[in-house]
Protein backbone atom coordinates (compact mmCIF):
# COMPACT_ATOMS: atom_id res chain seq x y z
CA UNK A 1 0.00 0.00 0.00
CA UNK A 2 2.49 2.52 1.19
CA UNK A 3 5.09 1.56 -2.24
CA UNK A 4 1.55 2.65 -4.46
CA UNK A 5 1.56 5.84 -2.67
CA UNK A 6 4.95 7.00 -2.84
CA UNK A 7 5.28 5.39 -6.91
CA UNK A 8 6.51 8.29 -9.35
CA UNK A 9 5.37 9.12 -12.76
CA UNK A 10 7.11 10.92 -15.11
CA UNK A 11 6.17 14.33 -14.89
CA UNK A 12 4.50 15.68 -18.19
CA UNK A 13 7.56 18.06 -18.76
CA UNK A 14 10.93 16.80 -17.61
CA UNK A 15 12.98 18.89 -14.82
CA UNK A 16 11.49 21.06 -12.37
CA UNK A 17 7.80 21.85 -12.10
CA UNK A 18 6.81 25.52 -12.87
CA UNK A 19 3.64 27.23 -13.20
CA UNK A 20 3.09 28.44 -17.00
CA UNK A 21 2.40 32.39 -17.74
CA UNK A 22 -0.73 31.55 -19.59
CA UNK A 23 -3.07 29.15 -18.08
CA UNK A 24 -4.12 25.93 -20.06
CA UNK A 25 -8.18 27.04 -20.42
CA UNK A 26 -10.54 23.77 -19.74
CA UNK A 27 -13.56 24.81 -21.25
CA UNK A 28 -17.32 23.55 -19.83
CA UNK A 29 -17.15 20.53 -22.54
CA UNK A 30 -14.03 19.27 -21.66
CA UNK A 31 -14.41 18.81 -17.81
CA UNK A 32 -17.41 17.52 -15.77
CA UNK A 33 -17.64 20.32 -13.10
CA UNK A 34 -21.03 21.86 -13.07
CA UNK A 35 -22.34 25.44 -11.68
CA UNK A 36 -24.78 24.09 -9.11
CA UNK A 37 -22.15 21.44 -7.95
CA UNK A 38 -20.57 24.72 -5.83
CA UNK A 39 -21.93 26.43 -2.86
CA UNK A 40 -24.35 29.15 -4.22
CA UNK A 41 -23.05 32.07 -1.16
CA UNK A 42 -19.52 30.75 -2.82
CA UNK A 43 -20.81 31.26 -7.18
CA UNK A 44 -22.59 34.59 -5.86
CA UNK A 45 -19.20 36.07 -3.87
CA UNK A 46 -17.40 35.49 -7.29
CA UNK A 47 -20.56 37.02 -9.65
CA UNK A 48 -20.50 39.92 -7.38
CA UNK A 49 -16.83 40.27 -7.00
CA UNK A 50 -16.71 39.89 -10.71
CA UNK A 51 -19.53 42.46 -11.90
CA UNK A 52 -17.75 44.77 -9.43
CA UNK A 53 -14.29 44.74 -11.86
CA UNK A 54 -12.31 42.21 -9.69
CA UNK A 55 -10.97 39.01 -10.74
CA UNK A 56 -12.64 36.08 -8.98
CA UNK A 57 -12.37 32.10 -9.05
CA UNK A 58 -13.52 29.59 -6.59
CA UNK A 59 -9.85 27.92 -5.96
CA UNK A 60 -8.62 25.19 -3.97
CA UNK A 61 -9.85 22.15 -2.25
CA UNK A 62 -13.68 22.05 -3.81
CA UNK A 63 -12.41 22.40 -7.37
CA UNK A 64 -9.81 19.33 -6.55
CA UNK A 65 -12.75 17.52 -4.72
CA UNK A 66 -14.76 17.70 -7.24
CA UNK A 67 -13.14 16.76 -10.01
CA UNK A 68 -12.39 13.46 -7.76
CA UNK A 69 -16.13 13.44 -7.37
CA UNK A 70 -15.47 13.92 -3.78
CA UNK A 71 -17.91 16.43 -1.76
CA UNK A 72 -15.93 19.51 -0.87
CA UNK A 73 -16.02 20.30 2.93
CA UNK A 74 -15.46 24.38 2.02
CA UNK A 75 -15.81 26.23 -0.50
CA UNK A 76 -12.50 29.06 -0.87
CA UNK A 77 -12.23 32.22 -3.33
CA UNK A 78 -9.50 33.81 -4.71
CA UNK A 79 -9.87 37.24 -6.02
CA UNK A 80 -7.77 40.78 -7.17
CA UNK A 81 -9.88 42.39 -4.40
CA UNK A 82 -7.75 43.17 -1.71
CA UNK A 83 -9.42 42.35 1.91
CA UNK A 84 -10.30 45.48 2.31
CA UNK A 85 -11.93 46.38 -1.10
CA UNK A 86 -13.64 42.85 -0.66
CA UNK A 87 -14.62 43.96 2.74
CA UNK A 88 -16.60 47.07 1.78
CA UNK A 89 -18.38 44.79 -1.27
CA UNK A 90 -19.96 42.60 1.67
CA UNK A 91 -21.61 43.58 4.31
CA UNK A 92 -21.59 40.21 6.38
CA UNK A 93 -17.64 40.48 5.71
CA UNK A 94 -15.00 40.47 8.59
CA UNK A 95 -11.26 40.61 8.07
CA UNK A 96 -9.39 38.27 10.50
CA UNK A 97 -6.10 36.80 10.33
CA UNK A 98 -2.52 38.54 10.60
CA UNK A 99 0.29 36.10 9.01
CA UNK A 100 -2.21 35.59 6.26
CA UNK A 101 -4.93 37.78 6.09
CA UNK A 102 -8.42 37.03 4.64
CA UNK A 103 -11.92 37.98 4.49
CA UNK A 104 -14.52 35.56 6.00
CA UNK A 105 -18.25 35.96 5.10
CA UNK A 106 -20.74 34.63 6.38
CA UNK A 107 -24.35 32.91 5.15
CA UNK A 108 -25.91 31.31 8.27
CA UNK A 109 -23.87 28.91 9.12
CA UNK A 110 -21.54 28.64 5.98
CA UNK A 111 -18.70 30.98 5.88
CA UNK A 112 -16.81 31.49 2.55
CA UNK A 113 -13.16 31.94 2.35
CA UNK A 114 -11.96 34.58 0.51
CA UNK A 115 -8.29 35.33 -0.41
CA UNK A 116 -6.67 37.91 -2.05
CA UNK A 117 -4.02 36.35 -5.26
CA UNK A 118 -0.64 36.63 -3.30
CA UNK A 119 2.61 36.54 -4.84
CA UNK A 120 6.00 34.34 -3.65
CA UNK A 121 8.08 36.22 -2.17
CA UNK A 122 11.47 38.46 -3.85
CA UNK A 123 13.87 39.80 -2.25
CA UNK A 124 12.84 43.21 -2.45
CA UNK A 125 9.38 42.42 -0.33
CA UNK A 126 11.54 40.73 2.27
CA UNK A 127 13.03 44.07 3.67
CA UNK A 128 9.31 45.07 4.20
CA UNK A 129 8.67 42.87 7.36
CA UNK A 130 5.10 43.95 7.69
CA UNK A 131 3.91 42.90 4.44
CA UNK A 132 6.67 39.83 4.16
CA UNK A 133 8.97 38.46 6.81
CA UNK A 134 11.07 34.91 7.30
CA UNK A 135 13.30 33.30 9.77
CA UNK A 136 16.71 31.99 9.46
CA UNK A 137 15.74 28.52 7.83
CA UNK A 138 13.71 29.98 5.24
CA UNK A 139 10.15 30.30 7.04
CA UNK A 140 7.40 32.56 6.32
CA UNK A 141 6.14 34.32 9.09
CA UNK A 142 4.17 37.14 7.51
CA UNK A 143 2.29 36.72 4.11
CA UNK A 144 0.52 39.70 3.15
CA UNK A 145 2.54 40.13 -0.64
CA UNK A 146 -0.35 40.68 -2.77
CA UNK A 147 0.15 39.91 -6.42
CA UNK A 148 -1.17 38.40 -9.57
CA UNK A 149 -3.38 35.55 -10.65
CA UNK A 150 -0.28 33.42 -11.92
CA UNK A 151 1.31 34.66 -9.08
CA UNK A 152 -1.20 33.00 -6.58
CA UNK A 153 -1.14 29.77 -8.81
CA UNK A 154 3.06 29.70 -8.44
CA UNK A 155 2.70 30.17 -4.24
CA UNK A 156 -0.17 27.44 -3.82
CA UNK A 157 1.09 24.22 -2.55
CA UNK A 158 0.37 21.20 -4.95
CA UNK A 159 -0.26 21.28 -8.61
CA UNK A 160 -4.32 19.80 -7.75
CA UNK A 161 -4.79 22.74 -5.49
CA UNK A 162 -3.89 25.42 -7.76
CA UNK A 163 -6.97 25.00 -10.28
CA UNK A 164 -9.05 28.28 -10.42
CA UNK A 165 -12.45 27.71 -11.95
CA UNK A 166 -15.00 30.51 -13.36
CA UNK A 167 -18.59 29.94 -12.76
CA UNK A 168 -19.42 32.68 -14.68
CA UNK A 169 -18.08 30.69 -17.69
CA UNK A 170 -17.54 27.45 -16.36
CA UNK A 171 -14.22 27.29 -17.54
CA UNK A 172 -11.25 25.89 -15.46
CA UNK A 173 -7.98 27.34 -15.49
CA UNK A 174 -5.09 25.76 -14.71
CA UNK A 175 -1.45 26.64 -14.36
CA UNK A 176 0.87 24.07 -12.89
CA UNK A 177 -1.05 21.01 -14.76
CA UNK A 178 -3.23 20.08 -11.93
CA UNK A 179 -5.71 17.74 -14.39
CA UNK A 180 -2.91 15.90 -15.57
CA UNK A 181 -1.76 15.21 -11.99
CA UNK A 182 -5.30 14.98 -10.93
CA UNK A 183 -5.75 12.08 -13.61
CA UNK A 184 -2.88 10.36 -12.63
CA UNK A 185 -3.65 10.58 -9.07
CA UNK A 186 -0.68 12.30 -7.93
CA UNK A 187 0.57 14.70 -5.45
CA UNK A 188 3.47 17.17 -6.98
CA UNK A 189 4.93 20.45 -5.30
CA UNK A 190 5.13 23.39 -7.46
CA UNK A 191 8.61 24.80 -7.73
CA UNK A 192 11.68 23.22 -6.06
CA UNK A 193 10.33 21.20 -3.33
CA UNK A 194 13.05 21.54 -0.67
CA UNK A 195 12.57 25.32 -1.09
CA UNK A 196 8.71 25.16 -0.53
CA UNK A 197 8.83 22.64 2.48
CA UNK A 198 11.56 25.75 3.94
CA UNK A 199 9.43 28.11 3.21
CA UNK A 200 6.66 26.03 5.38
CA UNK A 201 7.21 22.60 6.70
CA UNK A 202 3.43 22.35 7.36
CA UNK A 203 3.59 21.71 3.81
CA UNK A 204 5.33 18.01 4.74
CA UNK A 205 2.22 17.22 6.74
CA UNK A 206 -0.49 18.49 4.21
CA UNK A 207 1.40 16.25 1.35
CA UNK A 208 0.97 13.05 3.92
CA UNK A 209 -2.80 14.21 4.42
CA UNK A 210 -3.68 14.44 0.99
CA UNK A 211 -2.27 11.59 -0.14
CA UNK A 212 -4.04 9.66 2.32
CA UNK A 213 -6.78 11.21 2.23
CA UNK A 214 -7.23 11.33 -1.69
CA UNK A 215 -5.34 7.70 -2.04
CA UNK A 216 -2.87 9.85 -4.01
CA UNK A 217 0.14 9.00 -4.66
CA UNK A 218 3.54 11.22 -3.81
CA UNK A 219 5.48 11.94 -6.36
CA UNK A 220 9.31 11.20 -6.14
CA UNK A 221 10.91 14.50 -5.67
CA UNK A 222 7.88 15.45 -3.68
CA UNK A 223 8.81 13.23 -1.49
CA UNK A 224 12.49 13.00 -1.93
CA UNK A 225 13.46 15.64 0.49
CA UNK A 226 11.01 15.54 3.45
CA UNK A 227 13.45 13.13 5.59
CA UNK A 228 15.67 15.02 5.98
CA UNK A 229 13.55 18.42 6.20
CA UNK A 230 11.08 16.53 8.79
CA UNK A 231 13.06 18.13 11.88
CA UNK A 232 11.82 21.52 10.54
CA UNK A 233 8.39 21.17 12.04
CA UNK A 234 9.81 21.55 15.53
CA UNK A 235 9.71 25.07 14.16
CA UNK A 236 5.86 25.53 13.89
CA UNK A 237 3.96 27.07 16.41
CA UNK A 238 2.68 24.57 18.39
CA UNK A 239 -1.27 25.86 18.21
CA UNK A 240 -0.55 25.61 14.47
CA UNK A 241 0.78 22.06 14.67
CA UNK A 242 -2.39 21.22 16.80
CA UNK A 243 -4.54 22.18 14.03
CA UNK A 244 -2.66 20.16 11.55
CA UNK A 245 -2.74 17.36 13.48
CA UNK A 246 -6.66 17.34 14.10
CA UNK A 247 -6.87 17.27 10.05
CA UNK A 248 -4.24 14.55 9.92
CA UNK A 249 -6.51 12.01 12.42
CA UNK A 250 -9.74 12.83 11.95
CA UNK A 251 -9.49 12.81 7.83
CA UNK A 252 -11.14 9.35 8.03
CA UNK A 253 -7.48 8.00 6.38
CA UNK A 254 -5.73 8.76 10.31
CA UNK A 255 -4.44 4.85 10.29
CA UNK A 256 -2.60 5.37 7.04
CA UNK A 257 -1.76 8.62 7.98
CA UNK A 258 -0.03 7.16 11.01
CA UNK A 259 1.79 4.51 8.67
CA UNK A 260 3.49 7.96 6.29
CA UNK A 261 4.17 9.95 9.36
CA UNK A 262 6.63 7.38 10.60
CA UNK A 263 7.61 6.57 7.36
CA UNK A 264 8.78 10.07 6.39
CA UNK A 265 10.19 10.26 9.78
CA UNK A 266 7.35 12.99 10.28
CA UNK A 267 6.14 11.37 13.60
CA UNK A 268 9.05 11.86 15.67
CA UNK A 269 8.79 15.94 15.33
CA UNK A 270 5.10 15.69 16.26
CA UNK A 271 5.24 13.33 19.01
CA UNK A 272 9.16 12.44 20.26
CA UNK A 273 7.71 10.28 23.49
CA UNK A 274 5.26 8.04 21.79
CA UNK A 275 8.29 7.63 18.31
CA UNK A 276 10.71 6.51 21.58
CA UNK A 277 8.12 4.11 22.47
CA UNK A 278 7.68 2.93 19.16
CA UNK A 279 11.57 2.20 19.20
CA UNK A 280 11.35 0.51 22.48
CA UNK A 281 7.98 -1.58 21.86
CA UNK A 282 7.99 -1.57 18.56
CA UNK A 283 4.90 -4.39 17.78
CA UNK A 284 2.69 -2.93 20.95
CA UNK A 285 3.18 0.77 20.46
CA UNK A 286 2.45 0.40 16.58
CA UNK A 287 -1.20 -2.11 17.33
CA UNK A 288 -2.13 0.62 20.10
CA UNK A 289 -2.17 3.24 18.07
CA UNK A 290 -3.23 1.95 14.81
CA UNK A 291 -6.07 0.27 16.05
CA UNK A 292 -6.98 3.56 17.75
CA UNK A 293 -6.75 5.21 14.52
CA UNK A 294 -8.23 2.60 12.51
CA UNK A 295 -11.47 2.48 14.97
CA UNK A 296 -11.81 6.39 14.67
CA UNK A 297 -11.44 5.66 11.07
CA UNK A 298 -14.75 3.64 11.34
CA UNK A 299 -16.43 6.17 13.09
CA UNK A 300 -15.87 9.23 10.58
CA UNK A 301 -17.00 6.84 7.73
CA UNK A 302 -19.88 5.90 9.96
CA UNK A 303 -20.74 9.66 10.38
CA UNK A 304 -20.21 9.26 14.11
CA UNK A 305 -18.88 11.80 16.12
CA UNK A 306 -15.20 11.65 17.51
CA UNK A 307 -12.95 12.89 20.31
CA UNK A 308 -9.57 14.06 19.50
CA UNK A 309 -9.00 13.34 23.72
CA UNK A 310 -9.58 9.73 23.11
CA UNK A 311 -7.11 9.54 20.19
CA UNK A 312 -4.25 11.75 22.14
CA UNK A 313 -5.14 9.39 25.22
CA UNK A 314 -3.76 6.86 22.36
CA UNK A 315 -1.06 7.92 20.87
CA UNK A 316 0.66 8.99 24.42
CA UNK A 317 -0.41 6.03 26.65
CA UNK A 318 2.70 3.97 25.20
CA UNK A 319 5.01 6.84 26.18
CA UNK A 320 3.72 6.16 29.73
CA UNK A 321 5.09 3.26 31.69
CA UNK A 322 8.80 4.37 31.04
CA UNK A 323 8.09 7.66 33.03
CA UNK A 324 5.93 6.02 35.41
CA UNK A 325 9.28 3.32 36.06
CA UNK A 326 11.63 6.14 36.07
CA UNK A 327 9.85 7.80 38.93
CA UNK A 328 9.36 4.48 40.84
CA UNK A 329 13.08 3.60 40.49
CA UNK A 330 13.44 7.35 42.12
CA UNK A 331 11.51 5.90 45.39
CA UNK A 332 7.80 7.16 44.11
CA UNK A 333 4.69 5.35 44.75
CA UNK A 334 2.96 3.42 42.10
CA UNK A 335 -0.23 6.22 41.69
CA UNK A 336 1.93 9.38 42.60
CA UNK A 337 4.24 8.58 39.67
CA UNK A 338 0.78 7.42 37.40
CA UNK A 339 -0.07 10.68 38.24
CA UNK A 340 2.84 12.40 37.87
CA UNK A 341 4.71 10.69 34.62
CA UNK A 342 0.94 11.27 33.41
CA UNK A 343 1.24 15.36 33.94
CA UNK A 344 5.16 15.39 32.60
CA UNK A 345 4.05 13.54 29.63
CA UNK A 346 1.42 16.12 28.24
CA UNK A 347 2.80 19.35 29.63
CA UNK A 348 6.02 17.97 27.25
CA UNK A 349 3.92 17.18 24.40
CA UNK A 350 2.41 20.16 24.68
CA UNK A 351 5.88 22.12 23.52
CA UNK A 352 5.55 20.26 20.47
CA UNK A 353 1.35 20.51 20.05
CA UNK A 354 -0.74 22.63 22.09
CA UNK A 355 -3.72 20.50 22.61
CA UNK A 356 -6.10 22.57 24.52
CA UNK A 357 -7.30 22.28 28.16
CA UNK A 358 -10.39 21.10 27.28
CA UNK A 359 -8.80 17.98 25.83
CA UNK A 360 -6.02 17.40 27.66
CA UNK A 361 -8.69 16.75 31.46
CA UNK A 362 -10.32 14.39 29.49
CA UNK A 363 -7.39 12.73 28.39
CA UNK A 364 -6.28 12.77 32.13
CA UNK A 365 -9.52 11.03 33.08
CA UNK A 366 -9.30 8.23 30.39
CA UNK A 367 -5.93 7.16 32.07
CA UNK A 368 -7.16 7.79 35.35
CA UNK A 369 -10.36 5.42 34.69
CA UNK A 370 -7.55 2.41 33.67
CA UNK A 371 -6.37 2.31 37.14
CA UNK A 372 -10.33 2.68 38.67
CA UNK A 373 -11.82 -0.14 36.04
CA UNK A 374 -9.66 -3.15 37.98
CA UNK A 375 -11.11 -1.95 41.87
CA UNK A 376 -14.71 -3.00 41.28
CA UNK A 377 -15.73 -4.24 44.86
CA UNK A 378 -18.86 -3.47 47.49
CA UNK A 379 -20.45 -0.22 45.25
CA UNK A 380 -17.21 0.64 43.35
CA UNK A 381 -18.45 -0.73 39.76
CA UNK A 382 -21.58 1.03 39.71
CA UNK A 383 -20.10 4.29 40.96
CA UNK A 384 -17.57 3.45 37.84
CA UNK A 385 -20.97 3.01 34.87
CA UNK A 386 -22.36 6.29 36.73
CA UNK A 387 -19.20 8.13 35.87
CA UNK A 388 -19.54 10.36 32.73
CA UNK A 389 -15.94 8.66 31.35
CA UNK A 390 -16.91 5.42 31.90
CA UNK A 391 -17.58 4.57 28.09
CA UNK A 392 -13.96 6.21 27.02
CA UNK A 393 -12.63 4.40 30.08
CA UNK A 394 -14.23 1.66 29.04
CA UNK A 395 -13.38 1.73 25.02
CA UNK A 396 -9.97 2.71 26.12
CA UNK A 397 -9.41 -0.99 28.26
CA UNK A 398 -10.68 -3.06 25.01
CA UNK A 399 -8.23 -1.24 22.76
CA UNK A 400 -5.15 -1.95 25.46
CA UNK A 401 -6.56 -5.66 25.21
CA UNK A 402 -6.39 -5.39 21.36
CA UNK A 403 -2.85 -4.24 21.53
CA UNK A 404 -2.38 -7.19 23.59
CA UNK A 405 -2.18 -5.62 27.19
CA UNK A 406 -2.48 -8.55 29.72
CA UNK A 407 -5.46 -7.40 32.10
CA UNK A 408 -6.98 -10.50 33.05
CA UNK A 409 -9.87 -10.68 30.68
CA UNK A 410 -11.36 -7.40 32.64
CA UNK A 411 -12.58 -6.03 29.47
CA UNK A 412 -14.89 -9.18 28.93
CA UNK A 413 -15.83 -8.91 32.70
CA UNK A 414 -17.35 -4.76 32.16
CA UNK A 415 -18.75 -5.94 29.03
CA UNK A 416 -20.78 -8.90 31.01
CA UNK A 417 -21.83 -6.30 33.65
CA UNK A 418 -22.78 -3.66 31.33
CA UNK A 419 -25.07 -6.69 29.98
CA UNK A 420 -26.18 -8.04 33.23
CA UNK A 421 -29.69 -7.68 35.59
CA UNK A 422 -29.04 -7.13 39.27
CA UNK A 423 -29.46 -9.89 40.16
CA UNK A 424 -26.37 -11.03 38.03
CA UNK A 425 -24.68 -8.09 38.74
CA UNK A 426 -24.72 -8.62 42.20
CA UNK A 427 -23.00 -11.87 42.06
CA UNK A 428 -20.34 -10.99 39.99
CA UNK A 429 -19.35 -8.72 42.64
CA UNK A 430 -19.57 -11.34 44.73
CA UNK A 431 -17.65 -13.50 43.27
CA UNK A 432 -14.53 -10.88 42.91
CA UNK A 433 -14.04 -11.98 46.91
CA UNK A 434 -11.22 -13.69 46.84
CA UNK A 435 -9.40 -12.79 43.56
CA UNK A 436 -6.54 -10.13 43.75
CA UNK A 437 -7.32 -7.52 41.49
CA UNK A 438 -11.18 -6.85 43.04
CA UNK A 439 -10.93 -3.42 44.35
CA UNK A 440 -8.27 -4.69 47.67
CA UNK A 441 -5.64 -3.86 45.21
CA UNK A 442 -2.53 -1.96 46.91
CA UNK A 443 -3.94 1.29 46.55
CA UNK A 444 -3.11 3.82 49.26
CA UNK A 445 -5.60 5.89 50.30
CA UNK A 446 -5.83 8.97 52.63
CA UNK A 447 -8.30 8.59 54.96
CA UNK A 448 -8.96 9.97 58.38
CA UNK A 449 -9.71 7.05 59.58
CA UNK A 450 -7.08 4.79 58.49
CA UNK A 451 -8.07 1.77 61.07
CA UNK A 452 -10.68 0.23 58.98
CA UNK A 453 -10.28 -2.54 57.67
CA UNK A 454 -9.01 -2.91 53.98
CA UNK A 455 -12.18 -5.53 53.36
CA UNK A 456 -15.63 -3.29 54.77
CA UNK A 457 -14.56 0.18 53.71
CA UNK A 458 -15.25 -0.51 50.05
CA UNK A 459 -19.15 -0.54 50.98
CA UNK A 460 -18.50 3.26 52.71
CA UNK A 461 -17.33 4.78 49.23
P1 LIG B 1 -9.26 20.85 2.53
O1 LIG B 1 -10.05 22.12 2.77
O2 LIG B 1 -10.04 19.75 1.92
O3 LIG B 1 -8.46 20.45 3.70
P2 LIG B 1 -7.78 22.56 0.77
O4 LIG B 1 -6.88 22.25 -0.37
O5 LIG B 1 -8.97 23.41 0.49
O6 LIG B 1 -8.17 21.19 1.41
P3 LIG B 1 -7.07 24.57 2.67
O7 LIG B 1 -6.19 24.44 3.87
O8 LIG B 1 -8.50 24.89 2.84
O9 LIG B 1 -6.88 23.22 1.87
O10 LIG B 1 -6.38 25.65 1.73
C1 LIG B 1 -7.00 26.16 0.56
C2 LIG B 1 -5.97 26.34 -0.54
O11 LIG B 1 -4.96 27.26 -0.12
C3 LIG B 1 -5.21 25.06 -0.89
O12 LIG B 1 -5.88 24.30 -1.85
C4 LIG B 1 -3.90 25.60 -1.43
O13 LIG B 1 -4.05 26.04 -2.75
C5 LIG B 1 -3.68 26.83 -0.57
N1 LIG B 1 -2.85 26.53 0.60
C6 LIG B 1 -3.28 26.18 1.84
N2 LIG B 1 -2.26 25.98 2.69
C7 LIG B 1 -1.13 26.22 1.98
C8 LIG B 1 0.26 26.21 2.29
N3 LIG B 1 0.68 25.88 3.51
N4 LIG B 1 1.12 26.51 1.30
C9 LIG B 1 0.70 26.84 0.08
N5 LIG B 1 -0.60 26.87 -0.29
C10 LIG B 1 -1.51 26.57 0.64
MG1 LIG C 1 -10.39 24.18 1.89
Amino acid sequence: MLKKLFQSFRPPVPGQHHVRTTPEVIHKSQHSLQRSQFSRHAVGIVERLQSAGYQAYLVGGCVRDLLLGITPKDFDVATSATPEQVRAEFRNARIIGRRFKLVHIQFGREIIEVATFRAPHSDEDQADSHRSSHNASGRILRDNVYGTLEEDAQRRDFTINALYYDPVNERILDYANGVHDIRNRLLRLIGDPTHRYQEDPVRMLRAVRFAAKLNFGIEKHTVAPIRELAPLLREIPPARLFEESLKLFLSGQGAMVFEMLVDLELFEPLFPASAQALEDRPSYTHTLISQALANTDLRVAQGKPVTPAFLYAALLWPALPARVLFLQNQGVPPIPAMNGAAHELIVEQCQRIAVPKRFTLPIREIWDMQERLPRRSGKRADQLLDNPRFRAGYDFLLLRESAGEQTDDLGQWWTDYQEAHDGTRREMIRELGGRSEDGAAPRKRKRSNSKRKQGDDEAFE
